[in-house]
């Protein structure tokens, strides 16, 4: 054991011995318990559809607490967790400092609906350190900051379209609910039942690192197109790592085209670096969106942009935006915590080796073993992606056969004590939390789980 270990470390780690096979189901009786309950109260028994655990074998697992990179379950099953709540938890669960600076805050009251110094607080760390946002307007999710920053676009310049991208998702909000049609530039079809046509009619969709596409865009709405957004590094469907280059003609084009750029950071935002993806590639989008980690584990978006664009936003300007609990002072106070840890020098450096080395040691073993993976990782992202392919850079790429192979992942995984998202188009995230030795414990275990779901390759 000692001896495998330190050749993991050695990154020898097609060396490894041969697991012992799959392994047995842990107990989940109390989660299938809940599960059946929650089902009487709501559709698919969750409360936001991923959750339901449709693409991988059994039925979800309902969540106790969670303390630094590890949460447990309600029949008492404790895992090493690289979902992080689908990002938000950089710092690791339940972090002390955000634990606290919440509790103290709430003592307080949890909500005015006026202004408190908390949201100047937050907003000044955000904008002192972010070159890309010069005023902000805070909201309650992700879904709310990128529904408004297409109605301040649509605002500001006066025109109705949007291009957006297969492949990225902002939230479901009606206008992004649209897939492609078939077409290389096509009006946005409704992904999802309750979407009016004329809504999606005024989508346009396109692949993702295709500079044809983009241009044939423009020139077939010329002086229509508000703005094109992306996810700064599409991360909602699989990792799609777009190239610096295909990036910066967006930039160009959209200047040409007086359409703004928005960048929807709402997973990159904080998490590549403290100015995420827009400084990850140098350009500089016109909006940007946050939200996940932004909140520190509470419920907060953000869009911001210069001081002249969100000068059209009510009550300066036009574009109308409110919410009840936007800026919510228990909420400012777990965001306000969580990003002045991410302040700390070196805390991006440290976090991305970390991660980098962990996702480089797994494809080590992978490639060793001719096994078809790729693991794709920036930053403390990664995506376990079943494939040959050197690249995966638009939804068209990705095999939808090879979810199979991620079923069969997930629940040796869960078997061995980790959890990640259920579901083979989902990023995982490595946290500050995650120390060197769960990560060696999450490596054997992955590694193990690879040789099972190719043992009959
Ligand atoms: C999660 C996400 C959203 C939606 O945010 P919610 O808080 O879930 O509403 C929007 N855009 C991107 C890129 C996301 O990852």
């Amino acid at each position: 054991m000692l001896e495998s270990l330190k050749k993991m470390f050695s990154g020898n780690e097609g060396d490894m011995p041969v697991s012992t096979g799959s392994k047995p189901d842990i107990s989940r009786e109390k989660s299938a318990e809940l599960y059946e309950k929650a089902k009487n109260y709501f559709p698919g028994g969750v409360n936001s559809p991923v959750r339901a655990f449709k693409s991988v074998y059994g039925t979800p697992l309902f969540i106790q607490k969670g303390d630094g990179c590890f949460v447990w379950d309600a029949d008492g099953n404790q895992f090493i967790d690289f979902c992080g709540s689908w990002g938000p938890l950089i710092l690791g669960h339940n972090h002390p400092k955000v634990r606290d600076k919440v509790t103290e805050v709430m003592q307080n009251g949890m909500s005015f609906g006026a202004p408190t110094a908390l949201e100047n607080e937050l907003a000044e760390l955000i904008i002192k350190n972010n070159k890309f946002v010069e005023k902000i307007r805070f909201t309650s999710s992700g879904t709310e900051a990128v529904m408004s920053a297409i109605r301040l676009a649509r605002g500001y310049t006066g025109k109705d379209k949007i291009i957006k991208f297969e492949g990225c998702y902002h939230g479901h909000t009606d206008s992004l609910l649209v897939k492609a049609g078939s077409g290389l530039v096509t009006f946005g079809e409704t992904s999802s039942a309750g979407v009016p046509k004329s809504f999606a009619q005024e989508t346009i969709v396109i692949p993702l690192n295709d500079k044809d596409a983009i241009k044939a865009a423009f020139e077939q709405f010329k002086d229509e197109v508000a703005a094109v957004i992306i996810e700064g590094i599409p991360a909602n469907n699989g990792l799609l790592m777009q190239d610096v280059e295909y990036i910066k003609y967006l930039e160009n084009i959209c200047k040409e085209n007086k359409a703004l750029l928005i960048f929807d950071e709402v997973i990159t935002g904080f998490r590549l670096g403290f100015e995420g993806a827009a400084a990850h590639y140098g350009v500089k989008p016109d909006i940007v969106t946050y939200g996940k980690i932004i909140g520190g584990g509470l419920p907060v978006g953000m869009y911001g942009a210069s001081a002249e664009i969100m000068g059209h936003i009510s009550p300066d300007g036009g574009v109308y935006q409110a919410g009840t609990l936007s800026g919510n002072p228990v909420a400012m106070a777990a965001g306000i915590a969580q990003l002045t840890e991410l302040l700390r020098s070196g805390f991006y450096k440290e976090l991305n080796n970390k991660a980098s080395e962990f996702a480089e040691s797994i494809q080590r073993f992978a490639t060793a073993r001719n096994y078809k993976l790729k693991v794709f990782h920036v930053g403390s992202i990664f995506w376990l992606a079943f494939t040959d392919k050197d690249k995966i850079q638009s939804a068209d790429d990705i095999d939808p056969t090879s979810m199979e192979k991620f079923k069969v992942l997930h629940r040796e995984l869960l078997n061995r004590g980790i959890y990640i998202g259920p579901s083979g188009y989902e990023v995982g995230f490595v946290s500050a939390a995650h120390t060197k030795i769960e990560l060696e414990k999450a490596k054997r275990a992955i590694l193990e789980s690879l040789d099972v779901v190719f043992r009959n390759k």
